[in-house]
């Protein structure tokens, strides 16, 4: 039998426990992770959604920011997850992320995706969302709301607005775990990925345009 992924979830606040299960029911080892040396070993990275600032704090208390900049694996960031992925946090992410971006006053509200056109719409849970403001050019985006980004693909980086661990379709984690495991196949996963999706263009000439 396959060997089960090994996916870490940074487990020092917010929904963590929520996408074990979902990790658990896909056949997924889950495995917290509040130290750096739990990165050890482990294919894939889920950073969930909670409380941005909080879950920022903690990471550079445990010194884990400074552990994820050393991760090379594929790494899912789900709302404060995505938002402390972006340039203005640990800066993994070439995109900048606004907080809250769908007002206060929508707390929560739920609305379909069209991911893949031939597929059902993913339902998706918002809670004080934030959205994309602004991306660089490696990043794939898959999904909007009111032509916001919530859902997007940078190289060996997953990130959502939404909250994938809250509903029973489990099509967003199943779509990181085909990342992890692109990148278990190949030499270098990371810098694969991110040529794989340079398009190619004649202005790129001979040399392959990968930003750095
Ligand atoms: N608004 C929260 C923040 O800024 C994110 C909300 C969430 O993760 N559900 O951290």
């Amino acid at each position: 039998m396959e060997k089960p992924l090994r996916i870490g979830v940074l487990a020092v606040q917010g929904n963590f426990r929520e996408h074990a299960a979902v990790l658990r029911r896909l056949g997924a080892e889950a495995v917290e992770v509040r130290l750096p040396e739990q990165l050890d070993g482990i294919d894939g990275l889920i950073l969930p959604g909670g409380e941005s600032t909080a879950i920022a704090r903690l990471m550079r208390l445990y010194g884990l920011d400074e552990a994820l900049r050393e991760f090379a694996a594929p790494v899912f960031g789900t709302c404060a997850g995505m938002i402390v992925l972006d340039r203005e946090h640990l800066g993994l992410g070439d995109f900048t992320v606004r907080r809250n971006a769908f007002g206060r006053q929508v707390a929560s509200f739920e609305a379909d995706l069209d991911i893949d056109s031939s597929g059902e719409p993913v339902r998706a849970v918002f809670i004080r969302a934030p959205w994309i403001e602004d991306a660089g050019p490696d990043v794939e985006i898959l999904a909007e709301v009111d032509g916001h980004p919530v859902l997007a693909r940078e190289g060996r980086l997953l990130v959502a607005a939404f909250h994938p661990e809250l509903t029973d379709d489990t099509r967003i984690h199943e779509l990181f775990l085909n990342m992890v495991r692109e990148g278990l196949t190949s030499v270098d996963s990371a810098e694969l990925a991110k040529r794989a999706e340079v398009p190619a263009s004649p202005a790129a000439g001979a040399g392959i345009s990968v930003r750095a």
